[in-house]
Protein backbone atom coordinates (compact mmCIF):
# COMPACT_ATOMS: atom_id res chain seq x y z
CA UNK A 1 0.00 0.00 0.00
CA UNK A 2 1.40 3.51 -0.91
CA UNK A 3 0.50 6.33 1.09
CA UNK A 4 0.46 10.51 0.40
CA UNK A 5 3.17 11.33 1.94
CA UNK A 6 2.58 13.73 4.85
CA UNK A 7 4.90 15.61 6.75
CA UNK A 8 5.41 13.57 10.64
CA UNK A 9 4.61 10.55 8.59
CA UNK A 10 7.75 8.81 8.21
CA UNK A 11 8.20 6.76 11.01
CA UNK A 12 11.84 5.34 9.99
CA UNK A 13 13.82 8.26 11.55
CA UNK A 14 17.15 8.88 13.44
CA UNK A 15 15.55 9.67 16.28
CA UNK A 16 13.26 6.94 17.07
CA UNK A 17 11.11 8.68 19.93
CA UNK A 18 10.16 11.31 18.50
CA UNK A 19 9.26 9.01 15.41
CA UNK A 20 7.17 7.43 17.74
CA UNK A 21 5.37 10.25 19.36
CA UNK A 22 4.37 11.29 15.08
CA UNK A 23 3.29 7.37 14.85
CA UNK A 24 0.99 7.67 17.60
CA UNK A 25 -0.33 11.15 17.36
CA UNK A 26 -3.97 10.03 16.55
CA UNK A 27 -4.73 12.48 13.90
CA UNK A 28 -1.87 11.97 12.04
CA UNK A 29 -2.99 8.88 12.11
CA UNK A 30 -6.56 9.19 11.08
CA UNK A 31 -5.29 11.78 7.96
CA UNK A 32 -3.01 9.69 6.95
CA UNK A 33 -6.02 6.85 5.96
CA UNK A 34 -7.96 9.71 5.28
CA UNK A 35 -5.54 11.07 2.67
CA UNK A 36 -5.21 7.97 1.02
CA UNK A 37 -8.83 6.54 0.97
CA UNK A 38 -9.83 10.10 -0.97
CA UNK A 39 -6.85 9.80 -3.80
CA UNK A 40 -8.18 6.58 -4.11
CA UNK A 41 -11.69 8.13 -4.42
CA UNK A 42 -10.24 10.37 -6.65
CA UNK A 43 -11.64 13.07 -4.11
CA UNK A 44 -12.35 16.54 -5.95
CA UNK A 45 -9.63 18.71 -4.58
CA UNK A 46 -12.86 21.12 -2.46
CA UNK A 47 -14.45 18.06 -0.63
CA UNK A 48 -10.84 16.91 0.21
CA UNK A 49 -10.52 20.36 2.22
CA UNK A 50 -13.59 20.63 3.54
CA UNK A 51 -13.69 17.11 4.76
CA UNK A 52 -9.92 17.11 6.14
CA UNK A 53 -11.04 20.30 8.69
CA UNK A 54 -13.17 19.99 11.82
CA UNK A 55 -16.40 21.98 12.25
CA UNK A 56 -16.01 22.86 15.56
CA UNK A 57 -13.58 22.60 18.36
CA UNK A 58 -14.44 23.63 21.76
CA UNK A 59 -12.10 24.05 24.95
CA UNK A 60 -13.58 25.03 27.91
CA UNK A 61 -12.46 25.70 31.66
CA UNK A 62 -14.27 23.06 34.22
CA UNK A 63 -13.30 24.55 37.65
CA UNK A 64 -15.05 22.40 40.74
CA UNK A 65 -14.73 22.44 44.40
CA UNK A 66 -13.11 19.45 45.56
CA UNK A 67 -14.31 17.31 48.59
CA UNK A 68 -11.52 19.14 50.58
CA UNK A 69 -12.72 22.43 49.99
CA UNK A 70 -10.26 23.28 47.19
CA UNK A 71 -10.73 24.44 44.13
CA UNK A 72 -9.33 22.62 40.68
CA UNK A 73 -9.90 23.55 37.51
CA UNK A 74 -9.60 20.81 34.73
CA UNK A 75 -9.76 21.00 30.91
CA UNK A 76 -12.53 19.97 28.78
CA UNK A 77 -12.83 19.21 24.91
CA UNK A 78 -16.01 18.81 22.38
CA UNK A 79 -15.50 18.65 18.65
CA UNK A 80 -17.69 17.98 16.19
CA UNK A 81 -16.11 17.11 13.40
CA UNK A 82 -18.67 16.29 10.26
CA UNK A 83 -22.52 16.91 10.72
CA UNK A 84 -23.34 16.90 7.12
CA UNK A 85 -25.40 13.57 7.78
CA UNK A 86 -27.51 14.47 11.17
CA UNK A 87 -26.66 14.84 14.40
CA UNK A 88 -23.47 14.69 15.73
CA UNK A 89 -22.57 11.73 17.55
CA UNK A 90 -19.63 10.56 19.78
CA UNK A 91 -18.56 9.66 23.47
CA UNK A 92 -17.00 11.15 26.45
CA UNK A 93 -14.11 9.91 27.76
CA UNK A 94 -12.47 11.14 31.57
CA UNK A 95 -8.77 10.17 31.04
CA UNK A 96 -5.25 12.17 31.98
CA UNK A 97 -4.29 11.45 28.25
CA UNK A 98 -7.11 13.43 26.75
CA UNK A 99 -5.95 16.00 24.18
CA UNK A 100 -7.40 18.08 21.36
CA UNK A 101 -5.66 16.24 18.62
CA UNK A 102 -7.24 12.93 20.68
CA UNK A 103 -10.29 14.24 20.33
CA UNK A 104 -9.95 15.66 16.83
CA UNK A 105 -9.35 11.96 15.44
CA UNK A 106 -11.97 10.32 17.43
CA UNK A 107 -14.75 12.79 16.52
CA UNK A 108 -13.44 12.21 12.89
CA UNK A 109 -13.59 8.21 13.40
CA UNK A 110 -17.09 8.67 15.03
CA UNK A 111 -17.74 10.30 11.54
CA UNK A 112 -16.68 7.90 9.40
CA UNK A 113 -17.57 5.21 11.71
CA UNK A 114 -21.69 6.28 11.34
CA UNK A 115 -21.42 6.43 7.53
CA UNK A 116 -20.28 2.59 7.45
CA UNK A 117 -22.78 1.87 9.04
CA UNK A 118 -25.06 4.25 7.24
CA UNK A 119 -27.16 5.93 10.56
CA UNK A 120 -28.09 9.21 10.06
CA UNK A 121 -25.58 10.66 12.50
CA UNK A 122 -22.36 12.93 11.80
CA UNK A 123 -19.15 12.66 14.35
CA UNK A 124 -18.28 14.20 17.72
CA UNK A 125 -16.19 13.33 20.61
CA UNK A 126 -15.57 14.56 23.77
CA UNK A 127 -12.97 14.52 26.86
CA UNK A 128 -12.15 15.89 30.21
CA UNK A 129 -7.86 15.46 31.25
CA UNK A 130 -9.06 14.13 34.61
CA UNK A 131 -8.01 11.04 36.69
CA UNK A 132 -11.47 9.44 37.17
CA UNK A 133 -9.78 7.02 40.11
CA UNK A 134 -7.93 9.98 41.88
CA UNK A 135 -11.48 11.64 42.57
CA UNK A 136 -15.02 10.83 44.47
CA UNK A 137 -18.44 10.08 43.06
CA UNK A 138 -19.82 13.77 44.26
CA UNK A 139 -16.64 14.97 42.57
CA UNK A 140 -17.47 13.07 39.58
CA UNK A 141 -20.70 14.30 39.60
CA UNK A 142 -19.51 18.05 39.79
CA UNK A 143 -17.19 17.83 37.11
CA UNK A 144 -19.91 16.10 34.29
CA UNK A 145 -22.28 18.48 35.29
CA UNK A 146 -20.40 21.42 34.98
CA UNK A 147 -18.72 20.34 31.69
CA UNK A 148 -22.16 19.67 30.44
CA UNK A 149 -23.28 23.02 31.18
CA UNK A 150 -19.89 24.63 29.72
CA UNK A 151 -20.99 22.91 26.20
CA UNK A 152 -24.47 23.64 26.82
CA UNK A 153 -24.95 25.22 23.42
CA UNK A 154 -23.35 22.60 21.19
CA UNK A 155 -25.86 19.51 22.94
CA UNK A 156 -29.31 18.47 21.90
CA UNK A 157 -30.93 15.63 20.34
CA UNK A 158 -30.84 17.38 17.12
CA UNK A 159 -27.53 19.10 17.11
CA UNK A 160 -25.10 17.04 19.23
CA UNK A 161 -25.15 13.72 21.01
CA UNK A 162 -23.06 12.23 23.68
CA UNK A 163 -22.18 8.94 24.57
CA UNK A 164 -20.26 6.98 27.33
CA UNK A 165 -16.38 6.12 26.23
CA UNK A 166 -13.13 5.67 28.24
CA UNK A 167 -13.99 5.97 32.10
CA UNK A 168 -17.41 7.10 31.86
CA UNK A 169 -20.91 4.79 32.12
CA UNK A 170 -24.47 5.04 32.75
CA UNK A 171 -24.12 7.36 35.44
CA UNK A 172 -22.10 9.84 33.83
CA UNK A 173 -24.64 9.77 31.60
CA UNK A 174 -27.83 10.37 33.62
CA UNK A 175 -25.98 13.18 34.95
CA UNK A 176 -25.57 14.61 31.65
CA UNK A 177 -29.30 14.17 30.81
CA UNK A 178 -30.66 15.88 34.22
CA UNK A 179 -28.06 19.38 33.73
CA UNK A 180 -29.39 19.49 29.97
CA UNK A 181 -33.19 18.59 31.36
CA UNK A 182 -32.84 21.34 33.93
CA UNK A 183 -31.53 24.03 31.77
CA UNK A 184 -34.24 23.56 29.09
CA UNK A 185 -36.81 23.21 31.88
CA UNK A 186 -38.47 19.90 30.61
CA UNK A 187 -36.94 16.19 30.08
CA UNK A 188 -34.83 15.52 27.01
CA UNK A 189 -34.16 11.67 27.08
CA UNK A 190 -32.51 11.77 23.77
CA UNK A 191 -29.71 14.33 24.23
CA UNK A 192 -27.57 11.53 25.17
CA UNK A 193 -27.44 7.74 24.83
CA UNK A 194 -26.18 4.86 26.52
CA UNK A 195 -28.01 5.75 29.31
CA UNK A 196 -29.70 3.26 32.38
CA UNK A 197 -32.47 1.59 30.61
CA UNK A 198 -34.74 2.82 33.46
CA UNK A 199 -34.80 6.75 32.02
CA UNK A 200 -34.66 6.17 28.79
CA UNK A 201 -31.88 3.79 27.74
CA UNK A 202 -32.02 1.17 25.42
CA UNK A 203 -31.66 -2.55 26.10
CA UNK A 204 -28.88 -4.39 24.56
CA UNK A 205 -27.19 -1.11 24.42
CA UNK A 206 -24.57 -1.85 26.77
CA UNK A 207 -23.57 -4.99 25.40
CA UNK A 208 -23.65 -3.58 21.80
CA UNK A 209 -20.25 -2.80 21.09
CA UNK A 210 -18.91 -6.43 22.14
CA UNK A 211 -21.54 -7.74 20.42
CA UNK A 212 -20.41 -6.06 17.55
CA UNK A 213 -17.26 -7.11 17.49
CA UNK A 214 -18.40 -10.30 17.98
CA UNK A 215 -20.46 -10.86 15.07
CA UNK A 216 -17.70 -9.20 12.71
CA UNK A 217 -15.56 -11.58 13.88
CA UNK A 218 -17.81 -14.32 13.01
CA UNK A 219 -18.14 -12.98 9.55
CA UNK A 220 -14.39 -12.88 8.94
CA UNK A 221 -13.72 -16.42 9.87
CA UNK A 222 -16.79 -17.56 7.45
CA UNK A 223 -15.17 -15.25 4.77
CA UNK A 224 -11.33 -16.91 5.55
CA UNK A 225 -13.35 -20.10 5.86
CA UNK A 226 -11.70 -20.54 9.19
CA UNK A 227 -13.78 -22.94 11.85
CA UNK A 228 -15.31 -21.16 14.62
CA UNK A 229 -15.29 -23.64 17.32
CA UNK A 230 -11.69 -24.09 18.89
CA UNK A 231 -10.63 -21.04 17.31
CA UNK A 232 -8.03 -19.23 20.04
CA UNK A 233 -9.15 -15.47 21.01
CA UNK A 234 -7.00 -13.11 22.97
CA UNK A 235 -9.15 -9.52 24.27
CA UNK A 236 -7.22 -7.19 25.50
CA UNK A 237 -9.47 -5.03 27.78
CA UNK A 238 -12.14 -6.13 29.86
CA UNK A 239 -14.26 -3.39 30.28
CA UNK A 240 -17.78 -2.71 28.53
CA UNK A 241 -16.42 -3.63 25.07
CA UNK A 242 -13.43 -6.40 26.50
CA UNK A 243 -15.38 -8.22 28.79
CA UNK A 244 -18.91 -8.81 26.58
CA UNK A 245 -17.06 -10.08 23.04
CA UNK A 246 -15.13 -12.35 25.71
CA UNK A 247 -18.59 -13.62 26.77
CA UNK A 248 -20.30 -13.43 23.52
CA UNK A 249 -17.38 -15.15 21.59
CA UNK A 250 -17.03 -18.01 24.33
CA UNK A 251 -20.76 -18.56 23.91
CA UNK A 252 -20.32 -19.09 19.91
CA UNK A 253 -17.68 -21.42 20.51
CA UNK A 254 -14.40 -19.40 20.43
CA UNK A 255 -12.18 -20.23 23.27
CA UNK A 256 -11.11 -17.37 25.34
CA UNK A 257 -7.25 -17.98 25.95
CA UNK A 258 -5.94 -14.36 27.42
CA UNK A 259 -7.51 -10.92 28.58
CA UNK A 260 -6.69 -8.25 30.27
CA UNK A 261 -7.34 -5.15 32.29
CA UNK A 262 -4.81 -2.33 33.26
CA UNK A 263 -3.05 -4.13 35.66
CA UNK A 264 -1.87 -6.93 33.34
CA UNK A 265 -3.31 -10.07 31.80
CA UNK A 266 -4.28 -13.62 32.45
CA UNK A 267 -4.00 -16.73 30.47
CA UNK A 268 -4.93 -20.57 30.45
CA UNK A 269 -4.14 -21.87 26.73
CA UNK A 270 -6.84 -24.53 27.58
CA UNK A 271 -9.03 -21.33 27.76
CA UNK A 272 -10.03 -19.22 30.53
CA UNK A 273 -13.75 -19.35 32.26
CA UNK A 274 -14.88 -16.00 31.05
CA UNK A 275 -17.81 -16.34 33.87
CA UNK A 276 -15.47 -16.99 36.43
CA UNK A 277 -13.39 -13.86 35.16
CA UNK A 278 -15.94 -11.78 35.09
CA UNK A 279 -17.66 -12.19 38.46
CA UNK A 280 -13.97 -11.60 39.58
CA UNK A 281 -13.88 -8.36 37.74
CA UNK A 282 -17.59 -7.39 39.04
CA UNK A 283 -16.10 -7.48 42.26
CA UNK A 284 -14.46 -4.31 40.92
CA UNK A 285 -10.99 -6.47 41.55
CA UNK A 286 -7.77 -6.42 38.99
CA UNK A 287 -7.01 -9.31 36.99
CA UNK A 288 -3.50 -9.08 38.41
CA UNK A 289 -5.49 -10.44 41.44
CA UNK A 290 -7.25 -13.29 39.35
CA UNK A 291 -5.50 -17.07 40.83
CA UNK A 292 -7.25 -19.43 38.53
CA UNK A 293 -4.67 -18.58 35.31
CA UNK A 294 -1.33 -17.41 34.74
CA UNK A 295 -0.29 -13.55 34.30
CA UNK A 296 1.42 -12.05 31.36
CA UNK A 297 1.94 -8.34 30.29
CA UNK A 298 -0.52 -6.38 28.19
CA UNK A 299 2.40 -6.11 25.82
CA UNK A 300 3.37 -9.48 25.91
CA UNK A 301 -0.43 -10.75 25.35
CA UNK A 302 -0.98 -8.73 21.87
CA UNK A 303 1.68 -11.43 20.29
CA UNK A 304 0.28 -14.48 22.43
CA UNK A 305 0.05 -17.91 19.91
CA UNK A 306 -3.78 -17.34 18.31
CA UNK A 307 -5.96 -16.90 15.46
CA UNK A 308 -8.31 -13.71 16.91
CA UNK A 309 -6.55 -10.68 18.52
CA UNK A 310 -9.21 -8.20 19.97
CA UNK A 311 -7.47 -4.92 21.14
CA UNK A 312 -10.06 -3.60 23.26
CA UNK A 313 -8.78 -0.79 25.61
CA UNK A 314 -6.38 2.09 24.16
CA UNK A 315 -4.97 3.74 21.33
CA UNK A 316 -1.39 2.27 19.73
CA UNK A 317 -1.08 -0.75 21.01
CA UNK A 318 0.21 -2.30 17.78
CA UNK A 319 2.83 -0.05 16.39
CA UNK A 320 5.31 -0.46 13.78
CA UNK A 321 7.74 -1.78 16.81
CA UNK A 322 5.67 -4.96 17.67
CA UNK A 323 3.60 -5.53 14.41
CA UNK A 324 5.72 -8.31 13.21
CA UNK A 325 5.42 -10.25 16.23
CA UNK A 326 1.54 -10.32 15.96
CA UNK A 327 0.33 -14.51 15.24
CA UNK A 328 -2.85 -13.86 15.09
CA UNK A 329 -4.61 -14.27 11.33
CA UNK A 330 -7.20 -11.88 12.33
CA UNK A 331 -7.23 -8.95 14.37
CA UNK A 332 -10.81 -7.30 15.94
CA UNK A 333 -10.55 -3.26 16.62
CA UNK A 334 -12.80 -3.15 19.45
CA UNK A 335 -11.06 -0.02 20.71
CA UNK A 336 -10.47 3.07 18.34
CA UNK A 337 -7.35 3.46 16.77
CA UNK A 338 -5.17 0.56 18.81
CA UNK A 339 -3.42 -0.11 15.56
CA UNK A 340 -0.89 2.74 13.91
CA UNK A 341 -0.38 3.15 10.13
CA UNK A 342 2.90 2.44 10.68
CA UNK A 343 1.74 -0.85 11.95
CA UNK A 344 -0.71 -1.16 9.06
CA UNK A 345 1.18 -1.77 6.31
CA UNK A 346 3.55 -4.60 8.38
CA UNK A 347 0.27 -6.31 9.65
CA UNK A 348 -0.82 -6.02 5.56
CA UNK A 349 2.43 -7.40 4.46
CA UNK A 350 1.99 -10.55 6.51
CA UNK A 351 -1.14 -11.51 5.66
CA UNK A 352 -3.35 -10.24 8.92
CA UNK A 353 -7.00 -9.46 8.11
CA UNK A 354 -7.49 -6.56 10.13
CA UNK A 355 -11.14 -5.82 10.81
CA UNK A 356 -11.46 -1.56 11.45
CA UNK A 357 -12.23 0.15 14.26
CA UNK A 358 -14.61 1.93 12.10
CA UNK A 359 -16.54 -1.06 11.66
CA UNK A 360 -15.67 -3.44 14.25
CA UNK A 361 -16.62 -1.44 16.91
CA UNK A 362 -19.61 0.39 15.46
CA UNK A 363 -22.39 -1.84 17.21
CA UNK A 364 -21.84 0.72 20.06
CA UNK A 365 -22.95 3.48 18.23
CA UNK A 366 -25.70 1.60 16.19
CA UNK A 367 -26.81 0.40 19.56
CA UNK A 368 -26.92 4.53 20.72
CA UNK A 369 -29.24 5.41 17.32
CA UNK A 370 -31.53 2.27 18.09
CA UNK A 371 -31.59 4.28 21.79
CA UNK A 372 -31.95 7.37 20.00
CA UNK A 373 -34.65 6.47 17.51
CA UNK A 374 -36.80 4.87 20.79
CA UNK A 375 -36.50 8.11 23.03
CA UNK A 376 -37.73 10.04 20.40
CA UNK A 377 -40.70 7.83 19.71
CA UNK A 378 -41.20 7.45 22.68
CA UNK A 379 -41.53 3.35 22.32
CA UNK A 380 -39.51 1.22 23.41
CA UNK A 381 -38.47 -2.49 21.62
CA UNK A 382 -37.82 -5.64 23.53
CA UNK A 383 -33.82 -6.64 23.77
CA UNK A 384 -34.25 -9.66 20.84
CA UNK A 385 -35.82 -6.80 18.40
CA UNK A 386 -32.36 -4.57 19.32
CA UNK A 387 -30.42 -7.70 18.58
CA UNK A 388 -31.74 -8.63 15.28
CA UNK A 389 -31.22 -5.01 13.91
CA UNK A 390 -28.06 -4.25 15.00
CA UNK A 391 -27.21 -8.34 13.68
CA UNK A 392 -28.49 -7.02 10.54
CA UNK A 393 -26.85 -3.68 9.96
CA UNK A 394 -23.16 -5.19 11.55
CA UNK A 395 -23.13 -8.39 8.96
CA UNK A 396 -24.82 -6.05 6.02
CA UNK A 397 -21.50 -3.12 6.71
CA UNK A 398 -18.88 -5.90 6.81
CA UNK A 399 -20.16 -6.90 3.64
CA UNK A 400 -20.39 -3.53 2.12
CA UNK A 401 -16.72 -2.88 3.43
CA UNK A 402 -15.19 -6.03 2.06
CA UNK A 403 -16.81 -5.54 -1.30
CA UNK A 404 -15.67 -1.95 -1.56
CA UNK A 405 -12.05 -3.54 -0.58
CA UNK A 406 -12.30 -6.41 -3.10
CA UNK A 407 -12.89 -3.85 -5.63
CA UNK A 408 -10.16 -1.64 -5.32
CA UNK A 409 -7.67 -4.17 -4.00
CA UNK A 410 -7.28 -2.87 -0.50
CA UNK A 411 -7.94 -3.46 2.89
CA UNK A 412 -10.55 -3.55 4.85
CA UNK A 413 -9.44 -0.58 6.40
CA UNK A 414 -9.13 1.64 3.43
CA UNK A 415 -12.31 -0.13 1.87
CA UNK A 416 -13.87 1.04 5.50
CA UNK A 417 -12.64 4.95 5.10
CA UNK A 418 -13.70 4.47 1.20
CA UNK A 419 -16.76 3.88 1.64
CA UNK A 420 -17.65 6.24 4.66
CA UNK A 421 -16.14 9.20 2.75
CA UNK A 422 -17.99 8.30 -0.37
CA UNK A 423 -20.85 8.52 1.50
CA UNK A 424 -20.32 12.03 3.43
CA UNK A 425 -19.28 13.21 0.19
CA UNK A 426 -22.39 12.51 -1.67
CA UNK A 427 -24.51 14.36 0.51
CA UNK A 428 -22.05 17.30 0.87
CA UNK A 429 -22.68 17.38 -3.03
CA UNK A 430 -26.29 17.31 -3.00
CA UNK A 431 -26.54 19.86 0.15
CA UNK A 432 -24.09 22.37 -2.06
CA UNK A 433 -22.34 24.84 -0.21
CA UNK A 434 -24.34 27.45 2.00
CA UNK A 435 -21.95 31.11 1.31
N1 LIG B 1 -17.87 5.81 22.53
C1 LIG B 1 -18.40 4.88 21.58
C2 LIG B 1 -17.59 4.89 20.31
O1 LIG B 1 -16.47 5.30 20.29
C3 LIG B 1 -19.89 5.07 21.34
C4 LIG B 1 -20.27 6.40 20.76
C5 LIG B 1 -21.75 6.63 20.69
O2 LIG B 1 -22.51 5.71 20.91
O3 LIG B 1 -22.12 7.78 20.40
O4 LIG B 1 -18.02 4.40 19.29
Amino acid sequence: MTTVSRPNQDVIRPDKESAMLAEENPFEAMMSRFDYAAQRLSLDPGLYKVLRAPEKQIIVSVPILRDNGETDVYTGYRVLYNTSRGPAKGGIRFDTAVTLDEVKALAAWMTWKCAVVNIPFGGSKGGVVCDPFQLSNAELERITRRYTSAIIDTLGPDSDVPAPDINTNERVMAWIMDTYSMHKRHTVTAVVTGKPVEMGGSLGRREATGRGCMLVTREALKRLRMPVTGTRVVIQGFGNVGSVAAQLMENLGLVVVAVSDKSGGIYNLKGLKIRDVLQHSRQRRFLSDYKEADHITNDDLLTLDCEVLVPAAMENVITSQNAKDIKARIICEGANGPTTAGADKILEQNGVFVIPDILANAGGVTGSYFEWVQDRGGYFWDEDTVNQRLERIMVESFEEVASMAGRNGVNLRIGAYMLAIERVAAVHRLRGMYA
